[in-house]
């Protein structure tokens, strides 16, 4: 499964950078665009940190919208899927936001 590896490697990345410390919630921002199912996220969380230190820590997750602009009609506008076409018309479109999935804080106990 597609989530559970990158929820692997978000568990990792935290225990990585503080190993000694008891974890309260991770916050995450995955973007509309990124292709990953939040849902799945919080449920391979659930797994990934069972028997680790993490085990009971909370996951947020903020599920921000995208942003595109077409190179046609010169204007930024909002993009709730992956289908990349201006409300112009033009499919002449650079995705500028919504395809990230980050840590955007950790709060510890
Ligand atoms: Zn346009």
């Amino acid at each position: 499964m597609h989530e559970l590896s990158i929820t692997q490697s978000v568990v990792d990345a935290v225990r990585e950078r503080l190993p000694d410390t008891p974890i309260a919630s991770i916050q995450l921002e995955i973007g509309k665009l990124s292709g990953i199912v939040a849902d799945s996220v919080r449920f391979c969380f659930e797994l990934v940190v069972d028997g680790t230190p993490l085990e009971g820590a909370r996951l947020d997750i903020d599920e921000p919208g995208g942003r595109a602009h077409c190179a046609c009609c010169d204007t930024e506008f909002e993009l709730e899927d992956s289908i990349l076409l201006c409300p112009c018309g033009s499919a002449d479109v650079a995705v500028l936001a919504g395809q990230q999935l980050r840590i955007t804080s950790v709060e510890v106990v």
